[in-house]
């Protein structure tokens, strides 16, 4: 039988990991060279964490906002009881590391809606979920499809879970999956949203170490399939694999596209600039894209940034932040006590009274795309110079 794949004297080598390269599809090197997102570093994320760990992955970006709790000990095998009350992101990181040191991870504790900019997703070669909200899930879905990312979802109930693969023009996307059920509970929870966010916390859900390991490996299987995507694997893009643990039950399911769906959106042209977002200001910014495209271009925002709340008692206060950030103590008048209304802009056309703000100050994370707009055509920028802060640290060995 003809051998595609050339064999290599190094293939010979007993190293760390001689035992995978066996494997003949198999370039270690594609996993070392590898840059994976693991979002939620709970049941799910610890073992996304310890097999991405083992496999030897180059880079892994873990975002997380939690702290151990005493209750997480039963399913988080990087977790110690020692650490009950540090990040999760933190201590996953450090355990990384520690368990294999060709392995550079970095802990981000940043809420994923919210504090990542569009440029770091574009910089993974997948992102892997564990996480337990509708929410963030069609957030990733977004954000992976505009800079044509594939992403790996998993969930977990008692014994039961499924994986599902996400791949830009493969098939269905997260959101295409939804059913009415699903946005009705994303609405509920945005509706609370600014009076009892605390409270609207997602139902707890019983969860596994048994399950989450299981579910956690279908999702780095998949992952290696989609490093080796010219091998031609069976893959699971636009399906999900779903295991009954009680009744052994274990199928795939294929979604079903929608055409209409909102987030088939992907950028099809991102320039970079050497900008930060944390030192040019928008009007430095506006200029340029001016320049560049047309005098009457206009920047648009892929979301709502809340930039002043009005009080009917004529108080007034800056907010400069995503909408979705917005807690209710933050619109109590300090003057009147009195519910307060917010304005709120996702474009910028150059009259604004904020233009020498840097968009850092008025809530766009690093690395973050915008677009410029002239007419009906968009044009996307990346403030390419915030790569440096983002990845400190993951950077090669010399
Ligand atoms: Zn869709
Ligand atoms: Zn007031």
């Amino acid at each position: 039988m003809e051998n595609d794949f050339e064999l290599k004297t190094t293939d010979f080598e007993e190293d760390r990991y001689s035992r995978l390269r066996l494997i003949p599809w198999w370039d270690q090197n594609r996993l070392k060279n590898a840059t994976i997102m693991v979002v939620g570093a709970g049941a799910i994320g610890n073992e996304l964490i310890k097999n991405l760990t083992l496999l030897g992955i180059g880079k892994i970006l873990v975002f997380d906002m939690d702290t151990i709790e005493n209750t997480n000990l039963t399913r988080s095998i990087l977790f110690r009881a020692k650490d009950v009350g540090r990040y999760k992101a933190e201590i996953v990181a450090e355990r990384a590391t520690e368990i294999n040191p060709d392995v550079k991870a970095k802990a981000f504790v940043a809420n994923i809606i919210d504090d990542v900019g569009l440029g770091v997703f574009r910089r993974m070669d997948v992102v892997l979920g564990g996480l337990d909200n509708r929410e963030a899930r069609l957030s990733i879905n977004q954000a992976c499809y505009r800079v044509n990312k594939p992403w790996i979802d998993g969930a977990i109930e008692a014994l039961n879970g499924f994986a599902r693969v996400f791949v830009p023009d493969h098939g269905a996307c997260y959101e295409c999956t939804m059913t009415e059920t699903d946005w009705m509970l994303i609405n509920k929870r945005k509706s609370c949203a600014l009076l009892t966010r605390e409270q609207m916390a997602e139902g707890k859900i019983p969860t596994t170490p048994t399950s989450s390991s299981v579910i956690a490996g279908i999702q780095v299987q998949e992952m290696l399939k989609l490093l080796h995507s010219d091998r031609n694997l069976p893959t699971l893009a636009g399906k999900g694999y779903v295991f009954n643990g009680l009744t052994h039950d274990s199928y795939v399911v294929e979604y079903q596209r929608k055409e209409d769906c909102m987030s088939h959106d992907t950028y099809e042209k991102i320039i970079e600039k050497h900008w930060s977002a944390k030192t040019i200001t928008w009007r430095e910014v506006l200029a340029e894209i001016r320049n560049d495209l047309d005098d009457n271009a206009i920047i648009t925002l892929d979301r709502d940034i809340a930039t002043v709340a009005r009080c009917s008692c004529g108080e007034q206060k800056e907010l400069f932040m995503p909408v979705h950030k917005l807690k209710g103590e933050m619109l109590t008048c300090p003057k009147c006590g009195n519910q307060m209304s917010f304005d709120s802009i996702h474009r910028i056309n150059g009259e604004e009274n904020f233009l020498d703000k840097t968009p850092f100050e008025t809530g766009i994370p690093l690395l973050h795309i915008i677009g410029g707009k002239v007419g009906m055509e968009t044009t996307y920028f990346e403030f390419s110079a915030d790569e440096k802060e983002v990845f400190e640290g993951l950077e090669e060995k010399q």
